[in-house]
C-alpha cells in the first residue's frame, strides 16, 4: 500500500473513532444532567457497549500496520510537519492501549469502580482502614499498567504519560522544588499580614437565577458561544468537548455563596474556549484534539484567575455586579469585593484553595504518589506522611482523614499521576498570560481592553498561539513556540508576588 492511501486510511479511522466518542460523551453528559434515576442501568450498558467497540477500533491489528507502513516514510521525515504528529500520537495511544493485557484492563475497572464506592463511604467516615486494602490493590494494578507500558527511571513516568505526554519526573521534580522554594515563605508572610479581607461578603443571599444570568453574561464576554454550547446544572461541574458545534459546560449554584458557581463558570468556560476553537477538520485526530492535561487546564486557570480575579475585570464587571445583587452589595466596595475574591489562607482542601496555595496541595500529592508507586511509602503510612506534609508546608494540623488524605476522589479511579497537570496548569497559564500581554503592546494594552469588558485580543491570541495547534507538538514545545521559552515557575511566582504584596501590605 503506498503512504498517502494508508495515512488517508489511518486518519479515517481515527475519525470513526472520534464520532464513536463523541457518542459516548453526549450519553456521558445525559447522564449527569437530565437522565432519570432508573436510567442508570441501561447507561450503563449503553455506555460499556460503546467503550468496547471503541476499545476494538483502536486496537485493530490493522492500525499497527497502517502506522508502520507510514512510519519511516518522506510524508513523517519532517517531525513538526502536521502528518506526523497525527502518526506520533496515534502510535502513542496504539501502544499504550495493546501494551495492556485484557485481564490487567478489565482488572484494573473492576477495582477502581467497588474503590471508587468504598471511598465514596469511608470519606465522610474519616475511615482509612476500610479505604486502606482498596488503595493497595490500585497502587498495585497501576504498577503493573507502567512495567507494562514500559518507562524509564521511574514507573511514574508511564502514568504521567497518559495525561502530559512527554513530562517526566525528573522534570517536574525541579519545578516542584523551585515552586515550593518560593511559595512557602510568600505565603508566610500573606498568612502574617495584618489585612484580611472580608470573604463574608461573598456568604451572602446571592438569588440562583440572576447569578446564572451574570455567569452567562461573563462566559459571553470571554467569547464562549452558546450556539455551539450549553451550560446546565450538576452536582460535580466539568466541561464536555463534544466534538464541534457542541461543548457543554456545567455549574452547581449555591445561593449563599457567590464564588462557587461564578469562578466555576469561569473555569470551564476556559476549558471550552479551547475545545470551541480546536480546529475542526482535524476533529478526531491528534491535530483536532487539545494538547494535554496540563495545558487544557491552564486554558481554565488563566480565564479563571489571571482575567477573572484580577482588577480591570472586576473595574468593568464589578458596577454590574451590584446592579444585579443590589441587597447583597450595596455597602460593598469594588476593593473590599475585589480582596474577598483574592483571600490567601492556608487550608485543609484542595479544591477550596486559593491560587497561591494551590500547588502546595499538589506538590505533596505528587511528592506522595512517588513514593507509593515506587514502594517507598507503604499505604499504611499514608496518613502519617500526609498529615506530616501538611503541617510542614501550611502550618496545619490535620483533624481527620476526610479532610486529610481522604478528601479527593482521584486515588480511587486510579488516577496516578493525575494531580501535577493542575499545577502545570497553574504555570503554563501564568507564563501564556505574560506572553499574551507582550505580544499585544505591554500589559496596559490587554488590561485596558478587560476593563472595557473587550477580552477578545486575548482569546484571539490563545487561539493562535494554543488551540489550533491541536497536538500538533507536545506540551513543552507548545510552550516554547507560544512564550518564547521552556515552562518555569517564575512568571507565576512573579504574578502572585505583584498581586498579592500590594493586596496585603507584604513584600
Ligand atoms: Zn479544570
Amino acid at each position: 500500500m503506498i503512504t498517502a492511501e494508508a495515512y488517508a486510511e489511518l486518519i479515517h479511522r481515527s475519525k470513526e473513532l472520534g464520532v464513536l466518542n463523541s457518542c459516548a460523551a453526549v450519553l456521558a453528559w445525559d447522564q449527569q444532567t437530565y437522565m432519570p434515576t432508573n436510567g442508570a442501568s441501561l447507561r450503563g450498558d449503553q455506555m460499556a457497549l460503546l467503550a468496547s467497540f471503541a476499545h476494538q477500533k483502536l486496537t485493530d491489528p490493522k492500525i499497527g500496520d497502517l502506522l508502520a507502513a507510514i512510519e519511516g516514510s518522506d510524508l513523517v521525515a519532517d517531525l513538526d510537519a502536521p502528518e506526523a504528529a497525527n502518526v506520533r500520537e496515534l502510535r502513542r495511544s496504539f501502544n499504550r492501549a495493546t501494551k495492556l493485557p485484557q485481564t490487567l484492563v478489565e482488572e484494573l475497572a473492576r477495582v477502581t469502580t467497588q474503590a471508587q464506592q468504598v471511598w465514596q463511604e469511608a470519606k465522610p467516615k474519616s475511615d482509612f482502614a476500610s479505604f486502606r486494602p482498596w488503595l493497595e490493590k490500585v497502587v498495585a494494578l497501576k504498577r503493573q499498567e507502567a512495567a507494562a507500558v514500559g518507562f524509564q527511571d521511574h514507573p511514574y513516568n508511564a502514568l504521567i504519560e497518559e495525561y502530559e505526554p512527554g513530562t517526566t519526573v525528573a522534570e517536574l521534580k525541579e519545578l516542584f522544588a523551585g515552586l515550593t522554594r518560593d511559595l512557602v515563605p510568600l505565603i508566610r508572610k500573606i498568612a502574617n499580614s495584618l489585612k484580611k479581607p472580608d470573604r463574608s461578603v461573598l456568604d451572602r443571599d446571592y438569588p440562583v437565577d440572576r447569578q446564572k444570568v451574570f455567569a452567562e453574561a461573563a462566559a459571553t464576554a470571554f467569547g464562549f458561544n452558546f450556539a455551539s454550547g450549553r451550560l446546565d446544572t450538576t452536582s460535580h461541574p466539568f466541561c464536555s468537548g463534544i466534538g464541534p458545534g457542541d461543548c457543554r459546560i456545567t455549574t452547581r449554584y449555591n445561593p449563599r455563596f457567590f464564588g462557587e458557581s461564578f469562578f466555576g463558570v469561569l473555569h470551564e468556560t476556559g476549558h471550552a474556549l479551547y475545545e470551541q476553537n480546536l480546529p475542526a477538520e482535524h476533529f478526531g485526530t491528534p491535530l483536532g484534539s487539545a494538547c494535554s492535561f496540563g495545558i487544557h487546564e491552564s486554558q481554565s486557570r488563566l480565564w479563571e484567575n489571571q482575567v477573572g480575579r484580577g482588577r480591570p475585570f472586576w473595574d468593568h464587571f464589578f458596577p454590574r455586579l451590584k446592579q444585579t445583587f443590589p441587597a447583597a452589595l450595596g455597602e460593598v466596595s469594588r476593593d473590599a469585593f475585589y480582596a474577598a475574591v483574592n483571600d490567601v489562607r492556608p487550608s485543609l482542601i484542595r479544591v477550596e484553595a486559593d491560587e497561591a496555595t494551590y500547588n502546595l496541595h499538589i506538590a505533596m500529592r505528587f511528592e506522595l504518589e512517588l513514593g507509593l508507586l515506587s514502594g517507598d511509602l507503604a499505604v499504611a503510612d499514608l496518613p502519617g506522611a500526609w498529615n506530616d506534609r501538611v503541617k510542614a508546608l501550611l502550618e496545619l494540623d490535620v483533624p481527620d482523614h476526610a479532610r486529610g488524605c481522604l478528601q479527593d476522589i482521584h486515588w480511587s479511579f486510579g488516577g496516578i499521576g493525575y494531580f501535577p497537570t493542575y499545577t502545570l496548569g497553574n504555570l503554563y497559564a501564568a507564563q501564556l498570560m505574560d506572553a499574551a500581554r507582550r505580544d499585544s503592546g505591554g500589559g496596559s494594552t490587554l488590561d485596558g481592553a478587560f476593563r472595557h469588558g473587550d477580552f477578545q485580543s486575548l482569546r484571539l491570541w490563545l487561539v493562535s498561539h494554543i488551540h489550533r495547534h491541536g497536538q500538533r507538538y507536545r506540551a513543552g514545545e507548545l510552550c516554547r513556540r507560544a512564550t518564547g521559552s521552556p515552562l518555569s515557575p517564575a512568571p507565576f511566582i512573579s504574578y502572585l508576588n505583584e498581586k498579592y504584596c500590594p493586596l496585603y501590605g507584604v513584600c
